[in-house]
């Protein structure tokens, strides 16, 4: 069943349930204090009626010591008769509940008479038939007698009226139940509108559309529920996104992988074939020997390169403190013989937190790629400074630079501007993603700028949080 149906049921059932109760209630109220009423004023009746007959008793002739039945069959008589409206019923008996005299019409129980008393007025309300009157019943002393008067009291009218109350009520319950119906139809209807668009959203997300967002037109709880649900969305999208790249990546990775293993693989075995099959001359026997061993170096340089980043990955970052000078100075003293090569190093003392053999790395393949781009006699320079943010270490070449284009994909595994010309050097396009992973694991990134022909500069920024994290 629908949430909207449900409500609309609900409201309608607790309506129904409390219109019900409070029109039985005020209609009950309504007649119990019409029926108070009326019983109050068959009270009064009866003690206007006792009070006149004690009256008419006592002025009757002074032969009589004590009130003869006949006597009192005629005050009865005169009494019900003397009444504005001749609707007045009545009863009078004696000590033995004799009737000395009854209205007719009368038909109030005798019984009921027992409780009475000189100080009790009684009453009850008696059904007959259709109509229902208040019987009232009280005990009085008259010229030496004990007599007892009834009167009866027509209160029929209150009881239709309650009746007519309820069938009214119940007649105003349906029609405003009906009308109220409607109203909740529609306003279920618009109250489960967020619910209904969730709903739709979620099922188009399950069908694998992952861009839908809910309309989200509210500020209450809906909203807040629908702006989660978006959020959620969003949160979703962006993972099966970077699912979906990283996917792509290993594929691509895989890809380059075995295509560098391929190339030189194929050659050693022809190498290798030549050499235990034919005899050849001393110089072709060293050239292909030495492919053989070249290119196996190469090939062990890059299964040690893609071991370190899977273990630093799988690891993370020693972090400590140490001193800059310490990766300047190693540099100095790998780079700085070189005959080739100018090496410029200025740097601004400080202490920085990093893992120092994965920041050697970084450094040594910075400075070993600036090496292979600069022309014999060309400059590198080595900086490190402070800045707002951190401590940036510089690698500045002005060799052969790289165009703009291949700048983005440099740090991609295997990626290689010129790879006969990389292979030539034992490079495997691994050195830039190797530094990539172990600067990402101390939060930060390489930054290039370079210039076909002018030269390039990688840098990183160490970040303060790292600076500080260990202090
Ligand atoms: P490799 O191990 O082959 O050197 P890298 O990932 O270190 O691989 O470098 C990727 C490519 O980026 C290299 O093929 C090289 O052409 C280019 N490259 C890296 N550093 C420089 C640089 N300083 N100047 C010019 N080209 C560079």
């Amino acid at each position: 069943m629908k949430f909207s149906y449900k409500i609309l049921i609900c409201t309608i059932m607790i309506m129904a349930a409390a219109f019900g109760f409070s029109g039985y209630y005020f209609v009950n109220y309504i007649f119990e204090t019409s029926l108070e009423r009326e019983v109050s004023q068959a009270m009064d009746d009866s003690s206007v009626l006792q009070f006149a007959f004690e009256t008419a008793a006592l002025n009757i002739p002074s032969k009589y010591d004590i009130l003869p039945d006949s006597i009192a069959e005629q005050i009865g008589f005169s009494l019900e008769n003397s009444g504005q409206g001749n609707g007045r019923l009545l009863r009078l008996s004696d000590e033995e509940k004799r009737v000395l005299y009854v209205s007719d019409g009368f038909a109030g129980t005798g019984d009921f008479l027992d409780k009475a008393s000189e100080e009790t007025r009684i009453y009850q309300v008696l059904p007959q038939g259709e109509h229902y009157y208040i019987q009232t019943g009280t005990k009085f002393y008259a010229l030496g007698r004990v007599l007892y008067l009834e009167t009866m009291r027509d209160v029929t009218e209150v009881f239709k009226e309650r009746a007519m109350g309820f069938s009214v009520y119940r007649r105003v319950t349906v029609v405003v139940l009906f009308a109220s119906s409607l109203v909740m139809s529609f306003l279920s209807h618009w109250l489960t509108v967020p619910i209904r668009r969730l709903k739709d959203a979620a099922k188009k997300m399950a069908s694998g559309d992952y861009r839908v967002r809910a309309v989200c037109s509210s500020t209450d709880e809906m909203g807040e529920l629908t702006r989660d649900f978006n959020r959620m969305a969003e949160a979703l999208e962006n993972t099966i996104q970077n699912l979906k790249e990283e996917v792509q990546a290993r594929e691509e990775f895989i890809a380059a992988f075995s295509h560098e293993l391929k190339t030189p693989l194929t050659s050693m075995v022809g190498y290798a074939d030549m050499l235990r099959s034919r005899k050849l001359e001393e110089e072709k026997q060293f050239l292909a020997a030495n492919y053989i061993y070249t290119e196996s170096r190469r090939l062990e340089k890059m299964s040690f390169r893609l071991l370190d980043m899977i273990v630093a990955k799988r690891q993370g970052a020693a972090r400590r403190k140490t001193e800059v000078s310490l990766f300047f100075e190693h540099l100095r003293e790998m780079f700085g013989n070189s005959a080739d090569i100018e090496l410029r190093i200025s740097y601004e003392a400080a202490e920085v937190c990093a893992d120092t053999e994965l920041l050697t790395t970084v450094l040594i393949n910075l400075t070993d790629n600036a090496v292979k781009a600069t022309e014999p006699g060309g400059v590198i320079e080595l900086k490190g400074r402070r800045e707002e943010e951190g401590y940036r270490f510089l690698v500045k070449d002005y060799g052969e630079g790289i165009p703009a284009e291949e700048c983005r994909r440099i740090t991609e595994a295997f990626y290689m501007v010129d790879k006969s010309r990389s292979r030539s050097k034992n490079g495997a396009g691994l050195g830039l993603a190797l530094c990539s992973t172990f600067l990402e694991l101390h939060g930060t990134c390489l930054e290039i700028e370079s210039r076909p022909g002018e030269g390039s500069c990688f840098s990183f920024l160490l970040p303060k949080e790292v600076l500080d994290e260990e202090k």
